[in-house]
């Protein structure tokens, strides 16, 4: 498959195939592996919230907190502050 093309649905099987077969995961084609990379502070004042943090099994890469568990956690987060009249730390929800 070319570089910057979205993969198509053969890119997908070839590449399942690989694994199967005992071949690396192609992050490009499958999407990343993640596993749980333990967790980071949701970057609030307060310091005591930490989003989960995954790495790909396959190729390393981190998504440093930027997943939808992360969003709820900074959502959570940011209400809390609020209810407490103080501003939310993570610039709020809407
Ligand atoms: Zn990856
Ligand atoms: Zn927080």
């Amino acid at each position: 498959m070319s570089e910057g093309l979205t993969p198509t649905p053969l890119d997908r099987l070839i590449a399942e195939a690989l694994v199967l077969a005992g071949g690396p995961h192609s992050c490009s084609v499958l999407g990343h592996k993640w596993k749980s990379e333990g967790g980071r502070w949701c970057g609030c004042r307060d310091g005591r919230c930490s989003v989960p943090v995954h790495e790909c099994e396959a190729c390393g890469d981190c998504d440093y907190g930027d997943n939808e568990d992360a969003d709820d956690v900074r959502a959570e987060c940011d209400a809390r502050h609020e209810a407490a009249g103080e501003d939310a730390p993570n610039g709020g929800t809407t």
